[in-house]
């Protein structure tokens, strides 16, 4: 038996292009909404479940976004805001291979977490032509292969959603927003369409030497830090949530060089004293970066020399 396909009914439409050019009696012209059928194949997989239908909705929530003038907004400054690192860094870009790191970072959370973007490299990166964003991680949380219980439809059946994220290295808030609402539709591809700040409820902390962290992404009303505030390694910053752009709960991270987001060229970021599993095995790293996929836990205190007493390389 042949399927019936919808898009078929375009055909249909031929038959009012005659009346559209003025031959013969007027009414066959309705026939031309037929033509409409042709968008049947960018229409049938929004429709559609499973993964095919979730890129597709994930793409079309993109473009249709983009469309909204504070989106729109925000993607210009984003992209006016690359011509400020052009400048400072005459296209010389921060690099693991050139980059010295001043502060020592530590994984912002606690437990096991799996990086599913971010890596050094442009093969390995986040998104390396937006220069804020190359050496960025996103972060979340795995049991048995999956990121939620359930068909995830709930930003409450993920489970890295409420997990604390803590300060990665001591320093001062100069950013802290909250009152950004969670994206209630996670996994489906969707995207938050009415934020006007796709960074979600976000930190960021100035740990000085023009090193900056930013932790977005946040669980609305989590933030329990204001600007000002000086913080410690491991203090709470607040919980890992699904507001802004993001398309399930999961923490973003990005070392940069400014405290504008829009202005800020990404800096490499190496973590100190933290595991990483590998194939079922665990080890052990002192300083290094993390390369998604990588299941990785900051050791925690007590545990070696990540006890908040050895703040020695604290600059
Ligand atoms: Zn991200």
């Amino acid at each position: 038996m042949v399927k019936f396909d919808p898009g078929s009914l375009f055909y249909l439409g031929f038959l009012g292009v005659p009346s559209a050019f003025g031959v013969g009696p007027e009414w066959p012209e309705v026939f031309m909404l037929f033509f409409l059928f042709g968008l049947w194949p960018l229409v049938a997989p929004l429709l559609a479940g499973g993964d095919r239908g979730r890129s597709a909705r994930f793409l079309l929530s993109q473009v249709l976004f983009e469309l909204l003038p504070w989106r729109l907004a925000a993607s210009l400054a984003q992209l006016a805001g690359q011509l400020a690192p052009l400048v400072r860094y005459r296209g010389r870009f921060p690099d693991a291979e050139s980059y010295e790191q001043s502060v020592r970072l530590t994984l912002p959370f606690e437990g096991s977490w799996t990086a599913v973007n971010g890596g050094v490299t442009r093969d390995t990166s986040h998104s390396w032509e937006l220069l804020a964003q190359r050496y960025a991680y996103d972060f979340l949380r795995e049991r048995d292969g999956a990121t939620h219980e359930g068909d995830g439809a709930d930003c409450a059946d993920y489970h890295c959603f409420g997990e604390p994220v803590v300060a990665p290295a001591p320093g001062t808030v100069v950013r802290a927003t909250d009152g950004i609402r969670d994206f209630p539709r996670p996994g489906t591809g969707w995207t938050e369409w009415r934020t006007w700040d796709i960074r979600g409820n976000h930190v960021v902390l100035d740990h000085g030497n023009g090193e900056y962290s930013l932790l977005a992404h946040l669980q609305e009303d989590s933030v329990c830090v204001s600007v000002g505030d000086e913080v410690e390694r491991g203090e709470r910053l607040g919980a890992c949530g699904n507001s802004g752009n993001s398309t399930e709960p999961h923490i973003h991270y990005q070392l940069q060089d400014t405290p504008n987001f829009f202005l800020a060229a990404g800096l490499p970021p190496t973590f100190s004293d933290f595991e990483r599993e590998r194939d079922g095995d665990r080890e052990r790293v002192a300083a290094g970066y993390v390369t998604a996929p990588a299941t990785v836990a900051p050791r925690t205190r007590g545990d070696g020399p990540s006890a908040p007493s050895t703040e020695a390389t604290r600059t």
